[in-house]
């Protein structure tokens, strides 16, 4: 496992985030879809499945097909412009990946969402667990923004930091940018002939930074900076980031062979990531009190099950962090609970089997789930 931190193969990877650019998706020109490269990718995407590798899609383009097809004026639109053409281009966006991999009997699901799903904790964990579920049942999840609901000020405006963060947010262990740039230079390569190509970054430095020109292309928002941007929040959640050209057909197995890429490389695992985030990063918000027989268990790296609990203290919501302690008071670790106070309180001692009845719905089995779950 530690070794796919080192690795640059694409096949090493177990949950890749795709992001497609606009640059790639749709015809400068006359707004079309490239029908014959979606068609090339979804193949790429049914071996990749074949060979049990999680895909998710973060797809740019809406704004580029909508406006096209409700005759917008040229140049720069107003926000009200393009939150029009967004809402009209993610209906044939999703139809167009629906078709491309219906053909490979994949079923797709689209997911719009906005900055604060990404920052508001329990909209988070909704949208997580949606994506969870989906790749569970073996859908291809299709995100976008929801450009149609966010204001300029609260926008990502760029899927490329979209798509980081989608990526953290499922720990996804690789994210691939395609886009109209093949990777990262020490300058500009279409104004600096001197410009020297990165084939592979484990830092996201100053001097990295600084490499990061302007936009580059017009038909979609992001250029290097919002790049680099991304391969930030990629790397501090411990998932790999690479840049290519997505041109060519079949471009996820021409990076697999070895396309002309930059990888950024980070240092800790996703789960390791997620785990110093959960015991340094939150703030604990309960206590949830647990028996011997719960301290060995979770010793022993099993999830914390309701039967093991004795009391809860606090309130919370669900997903928020809690201070897992033994019987004398003592901390025994940290981690985000699947239920909050209130129905955490109903399910104490309770066997896993027991949970439907006394909450009315089907929860979780695990009142704190060990990928959560930091012992200390
Ligand atoms: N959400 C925008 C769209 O679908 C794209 C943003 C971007 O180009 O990165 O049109």
């Amino acid at each position: 496992m530690a070794d796919l931190f080192q690795s640059t193969a694409l096949k090493d990877g177990k949950r890749i985030v795709i992001k497609i650019g606009s640059a790639l998706l749709v015809d400068a020109i006359n707004g079309k879809i490239h029908r014959s490269w979606l068609e090339s990718l979804a193949s790429d995407i049914a071996a990749a499945r074949a060979r049990g590798q999680e895909i998710v899609i973060v797809t740019s383009g809406a704004i580029a097909v909508g406006r096209r097809h409700l005759d917008l004026p040229q140049g720069s639109l107003r926000l009200e412009e393009k939150q029009a053409a967004a809402a009209c281009g993610n209906i044939r966006l999703a139809h167009a990946y629906q078709e491309v991999l219906g053909h490979h009997q994949i079923s797709v699901a689209q997911i719009l969402v906005t900055l604060e799903d990404s920052e508001n904790r329990r909209r988070y964990i909704n949208a997580r667990n949606t994506i969870e579920t989906l790749l569970r049942v073996g859908a291809v999840p299709l995100i976008n923004e929801n450009d149609t609901v966010a204001t300029d000020e609260i926008r990502f405006g760029d899927n490329d930091r979209l798509a980081a963060r989608v990526a953290a947010m499922i720990s996804a262990d690789t994210l691939v940018l395609f886009s109209d740039i093949d990777g990262l230079y020490t300058a500009d390569p279409s104004k600096d002939p001197a410009a020297e190509f990165i084939p592979v970054v484990r830092q996201i430095t100053p001097e990295i930074e600084a490499m990061a020109g302007g936009s580059a292309s017009n038909v979609g928002s992001g250029g290097m900076t919002t790049k680099i941007a991304a391969a930030k929040i990629s790397l501090n959640a411990g998932c790999r980031m690479v840049i290519t050209r997505g041109e060519r057909t079949n471009p996820l197995d021409a990076l697999e062979n070895g396309e002309k890429a930059t990888w950024f490389l980070p240092e800790a695992t996703p789960m390791n990531a997620r785990k110093k985030w959960i015991s340094g990063g939150l703030k604990s918000m309960g206590e949830v009190i647990v028996d011997a027989g719960a301290i060995k268990a979770l010793q022993e790296g099993r999830s914390l099950l309701p039967i093991g609990v004795k009391e809860i203290i606090g309130e919370f919501v669900r997903g928020e962090a809690v201070s897992v302690k033994g019987p004398d008071g003592a901390e025994v670790g940290r981690g985000l609970i699947a239920y909050g106070s209130e129905d955490a309180k109903k399910i104490v001692g309770l066997k896993s089997t027991e949970i439907k009845d006394a909450l009315g719905y089907i929860g979780r089995d695990e009142m704190i789930h060990r990928d959560h779950l930091v012992v200390e």
